[in-house]
């Protein structure tokens, strides 16, 4: 299970002309690679930037944006140019070119060495208007990209890079994403369905169904040491209730839970997925819906929806993979039940079981309470209460024609009071700008009740991504006024009709 950024570039790419000559192609050079390597060296930029030799030519911008496309562990190229690349060189590069792209405005120097300016160092840093001639371009090949100006030393610049990197391994996490749905959407439900095949087109992601029996069969074939090592750790790890404990009155239930966990552990492996699904509704032999597995896996990296919800479960791996190392948890969500005064307006978030572990940085306590849905033996899940911190929500939907993302930002709380008698794990949020108008905008986007939940990331990085994927976002914020927002709905439905290829 990957969710590291091992193995992952980006190119540093430099343009400029053979009129220079030599010894001004040799500083560009130098000059780039300092560039390159103080992004490289930035802890805000998550991997490895490399950095390729300055290009002055059309056949050599050609082949390295071919290059780029074709390795694998190049996620995007940052592009700069250093002094002036006349920009009809770079037409066959970059409609050859497949990854994500960040047009990075800079120079070299920070300061103007006023008194010692002459021609000779105004033909070296003249990336003032060599940019612009490569951003005329780009914006003439209607070409999607990312544009970050600044000094390299700000640490503005190295966050915005970093961010899109961010964004680049998340599409590549798309990309590559193989989800297994066990059983079926929940019946009747509207917003969990989805065109499974546009997917596939837009994100990459592929996503497809097991019978919950396959599933049933690993969990049934577990070894019982394998068993006793995992419970084991989960009394290690968490406040496991007497009754759950080995010797305990319920310790089956936590054996039979570990047991869910090796099985479902071992399916995703094997098969090289990265996400999955549940229904309540369709568990076949399962004698408990599984709750701590999913908690626990998704703890691990993985991307989770319930009632067959796998338009969250892609977006909960996608999300997982762009917040990687950063503080802050990443969970499947749902809006479950209003605050609406008096006092600050709140909304209270859980599922039926199935929320992660990385939302807390408290010892999660882990217990066994019945569940009337899905009709089945009590489920074990762990039961916390979400670290107060600024974060967003983000949802994913199929309005028919195209795909829609709906981003809210919201501050997490400490609830009110304890929550004794709430047997679920639960985050408690104050939506931006308020919850009327949070909900409002939401409703009118049409956007679904389950969600991500991530304390770790900007909405900065999720416009990245959205951009890099083509896909709309909306973004409910603290700036968010609900008439402009009706507006934007009404102009991004004839924007993205248009932008879509007949
Ligand atoms: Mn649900």
């Amino acid at each position: 299970m990957r969710t590291s950024f091992d193995g992952l570039e980006v190119w540093f790419v430099t343009g400029s002309q053979a009129l220079y000559g030599e010894d001004t192609l040799r500083q560009v050079a130098d000059q780039s690679r300092e560039i390159a390597e103080a992004l490289g060296r930035d802890p805000q930029v998550p991997v490895r930037v490399a950095w390729k030799p300055v290009v002055t030519t059309s056949d050599a911008i050609r082949r390295v944006c071919l290059d780029a496309t074709t390795d694998d562990a190049c996620i995007g190229v940052v592009t700069w140019m250093h002094t002036f690349s006349p920009a009809k060189m770079w037409i066959a590069g970059l409609d050859a070119l497949r990854k994500p792209l960040l047009h990075l405005h800079t120079q070299a120097n920070q300061s103007l060495p006023w008194s010692e300016i002459d021609m000779d160092f105004m033909n070296l840093n003249q990336a003032a208007h060599g940019d612009r001639e490569f951003g005329h371009l780009q914006t003439r090949m209607r070409i999607d990209r990312k544009t970050v100006a600044g000094h390299v030393s700000d640490p503005e610049v190295g966050r915005r890079v970093g961010g899109w990197v961010r964004a680049a391994a998340g599409w590549q996490a798309s990309r590559t994403l193989r989800l297994a749905r066990f059983g079926d959407n929940m019946r009747n439900v509207a917003v969990t369905e989805a065109d499974k095949v546009e997917a596939e087109i837009r994100f990459g992601m592929s996503v497809n169904t097991w019978g919950v029996n396959d599933l049933v069969e690993r969990v049934d074939a577990v070894d019982e040491t394998a068993v006793d090592d995992l419970v084991a750790e989960y009394e290690q790890t968490y406040d496991v209730v007497p009754a759950l404990r080995t010797g305990g009155e319920r310790a089956d239930a936590l054996r039979y839970a570990g047991r869910i966990e090796l099985g479902l552990r071992s399916f995703l492996t094997e098969g090289g997925f990265t996400a999955f699904t549940t229904n309540f509704e369709d568990l076949g032999g399962l004698r408990q819906l599984p709750g701590l597995a999913v908690q626990r896996l998704m703890a691990d990296g993985y991307g989770f929806g319930g009632e067959g919800d796998w338009k969250t479960a892609a977006l909960l791996r996608i999300t997982k993979v762009m917040a990687g190392g950063l503080p802050g948890g990443t969970s499947f969500m749902e809006d479950y039940t209003y605050h609406l005064g008096p006092g600050p307006q709140r909304v209270l978030g859980a599922h039926m079981l199935e929320v992660c572990p990385s939302l807390t940085t408290a010892r999660p306590s882990c217990e066994v309470h019945p569940l009337g849905i899905g009709d089945r033996e009590d489920p074990v899940r762990l039961v916390f209460t979400a670290d107060p911190g600024p974060g967003f929500v983000v949802g994913l939907l199929d309005l028919g024609d195209r795909f829609r993302l709906v981003a809210n930002e919201v501050d997490v709380v400490a609830p009110d009071a304890p929550l004794p008698r709430l047997p679920v794990a639960h985050a408690v949020w104050e939506p931006r700008p308020s919850l009327a108008t949070s909900a409002e905008s939401w409703l009118l986007a049409g956007g679904p009740h389950h969600t991500v939940l991530t304390q770790a990331l900007r909405t900065e990085v999720l416009q990245d991504f959205a951009d890099i994927a083509g896909a709309e976002l909306l973004v409910i914020d603290a700036d968010t006024d609900a008439r402009a927002f009706r507006q934007e709905l009404r102009w991004n439905a004839a924007y993205h009709r248009l932008a879509q290829r007949l």
